[in-house]
């Protein structure tokens, strides 16, 4: 590979949201742009592909869906963090995604009379997950990577690490990257790029996440000056398997499963009373947390106390047609059928509502720049997001920074120029420094370690003493960071010195987290403080933004929410 690398439009990031914007830049530009693709991993092993139960999307309003309920749902699951402008722009979008991926293919299950088949899924107030059995993702994938295989314009980078974004004068000028199999480092520059990065999920030890979503995209663009917002909002889906956390998607619950308690209650009946199974997320996840501490949850392992998610009433032809993946996974890793017995599930880190700030249209607040998916905040998932509407706002954003971008290119803009010096010391931080420093730490337990302090510090239920207590242990764990040691010594496909950086980048995002999480002194969606047990609207009906100062630590600060429709009411399910 050349030193240097020249591309019209780069897209970090080659899931959902990252393909979405690469065929739909392709398609505006008639293939006249040319894109660069990087992804650390092959692009079909990007996370996106585990994504099971389904997408949203108003595709029956004649049989009493709308777009309005959509918009409400979504905001009143919100808690009323979303900015409903936001929220509007999603709902419109989103049924034609779902026509274009039947157009390039997408093999969704259908009904009897032949419609993509939808499933409830919580918070939904009708039933609106439009699936391809439990495997929505994986199709979903395979659909836009087919259709992006159609165009000609486009370069891939697979097994290619991002490490640093570059810039000139506050615009966007390159990243440097290193490529994994050759051991090369790179610098590859663009008129514009998009961040498609993902997650942050291997924050935390007990997470559904694939063990590669590690916030390299918030932590690069939090280091290069932009602002993190509303990071303290992190999910916990109510169904992770014991012990693995691997997901048991809400499909299940969608498909008619129950959780119950060790007397065999289903206990939802005491929190949410209508939607039972079926509320959001932040609210059955507290439910099930509540039967724990309160001694009527199953003792698991390693403390991973759990609740059965019980499926045994719905029938094999059921779980067979609608949940074979949940089935198999049950099965070889547990040894245990679902059509016959109860699953241990407990709660677990899911997703990241927070993320780099970005406007309606994804761009952020540098002018050639933007995010869609996982990585950014656009404010549409506000405190809480409800199930199936991630992939879908990749779908949706990927297609609008897509269009934002080819409006942008055809303006003419031009190459920013990047600073030699810059990357030559990003390359000499990784090769000469890291690699080569001789510490007595090792990476890999503090990531682990880090993992267990945001379990045990940030989880469903935070009070400010215990998050506290966790921000000292984070900022222990950076000090020990500055002297760890890659064992690793070689540039060729050294899998140990990116997950050096990843954790690097964790450590990062864990402090970011806490700090906006303790000065978030109320309880709102996902975010459930045992020291402030109320929505404090009057304080925090606004976004949280985190800059990083010039000291290199987290600087606080507040956005408005854009209310249009619906002011704040209390929650009931
Ligand atoms: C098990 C599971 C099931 C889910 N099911 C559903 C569902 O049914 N419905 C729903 O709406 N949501 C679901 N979600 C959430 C949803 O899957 C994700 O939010 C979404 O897929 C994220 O897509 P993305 O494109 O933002 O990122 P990803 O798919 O995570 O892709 C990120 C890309 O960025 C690349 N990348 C990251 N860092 C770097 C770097 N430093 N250098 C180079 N490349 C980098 C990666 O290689 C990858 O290509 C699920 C989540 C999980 C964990």
């Amino acid at each position: 590979m050349e030193q240097v690398i020249t591309h019209d439009v780069l897209i970090l990031g080659t899931g959902l949201a990252g393909l979405r914007a690469a065929v739909e830049l392709s398609i505006r530009s008639g293939g006249t742009i040319d894109i660069g693709v990087v992804s650390k991993v092959q692009i079909m092993r990007s996370h996106s592909v585990c994504a099971e139960g389904g997408t949203a999307a108003v595709m029956r309003p004649e049989e009493g869906d709308s777009l309005e309920l959509h918009a409400w749902d979504t905001v009143k699951g919100s808690d009323f963090l979303a900015d409903q402008d936001v929220v509007d722009k999603f709902v419109r979008t989103m049924p034609n995604e779902i026509r274009l991926l039947e157009h390039w293919g997408l093999p969704w299950s259908r009904r009897e009379d032949g419609r993509v088949m939808q499933r409830p899924f919580g918070g939904h107030s009708f039933p609106r997950a439009c699936m391809a059995a439990d495997k929505t993702g994986f199709f979903e994938m395979q659909a836009l990577y087919d259709r992006l295989l159609k165009s000609t314009n486009f370069r891939r980078y697979d097994e290619v690490f991002a490490t640093k974004i570059l810039l000139e004068n506050g615009r966007f000028a390159g990243i440097t990257v290193m490529d994994l199999p050759s051991g090369g480092f790179y610098t590859i520059r663009a008129k514009a790029l998009l961040l498609a990065s993902g997650g942050l999920g291997n924050l935390y030890g007990f997470t559904t996440y694939s063990q590669t979503v590690t916030g390299d995209g918030q932590a690069m663009a939090y280091q290069a000056g932009m602002a993190l917002e509303d990071p303290e909002f992190l999910q916990f889906h109510p169904t992770g398997l014991i012990p693995s956390g691997i997901l048991m998607t809400e499909g299940c619950r969608g498909e008619g499963g129950y959780l119950r308690n060790t007397a065999g209650e289903r206990f939802m009946e005491k929190y949410a009373a209508k939607f039972m199974e079926l509320a959001p997320r932040d609210i059955v996840s507290r439910s099930e947390m509540t039967e724990i501490l309160e001694g009527r949850g199953f003792e698991g392992p390693d403390g991973l106390d759990y609740i059965h998610l019980d499926m045994t009433h719905l029938g094999a032809d059921r779980i067979n047609k609608r949940l074979p993946l949940i089935r198999e996974v049950c099965m070889k890793f547990l040894g245990l059928d679902p059509i016959t017995t109860p699953v241990p599930i407990r709660p677990v880190a899911h997703y990241s509502m927070g993320g780099v700030e970005a406007d309606i249209n994804g761009l952020t607040k540098v002018e050639n720049i933007w995010a869609a998916g996982e990585v950014a905040c656009h404010s549409l998932h506000g405190a809480n997001r409800l199930g199936c509407n991630s992939t879908a706002e990749c779908l949706a954003w990927g297609g609008i920074t897509g269009e934002h971008i080819a409006k942008y290119m055809a303006t003419g803009p031009k190459l920013a120029n990047f600073s030699e010096a810059e990357a030559k010391d990003e390359e000499k931080r990784i090769y000469d420094g890291l690699l080569q420093q001789k510490g007595e730490e090792n990476p890999y337990k503090i990531r682990k370690e880090l993992r267990t302090v945001m379990d045990k510090h940030a989880g469903v239920y935070r009070d400010g003493g215990s998050m506290k207590a966790g921000l000292e242990k984070v900022k222990g764990l950076q000090e020990r960071f500055a002297h760890v040691s890659v064992k690793d010594k070689g540039r060729i496909y050294n899998s140990n010195l990116m997950n050096t950086l990843e954790t690097g980048n964790l450590l990062e995002l864990a402090e970011v987290l806490l700090t906006a999480a303790l000065a978030r002194e109320e309880s709102r969606g996902g975010h459930a403080r045992t020291d402030f047990t109320t929505r404090d609207d009057e304080r925090f009906l606004q976004h949280t933004l985190v800059n990083r100062d010039a000291s290199g630590k987290p600087k606080l600060s507040y956005k408005p929410v854009t209310l249009v429709h619906w002011k704040p009411v209390e929650r009931k399910y």
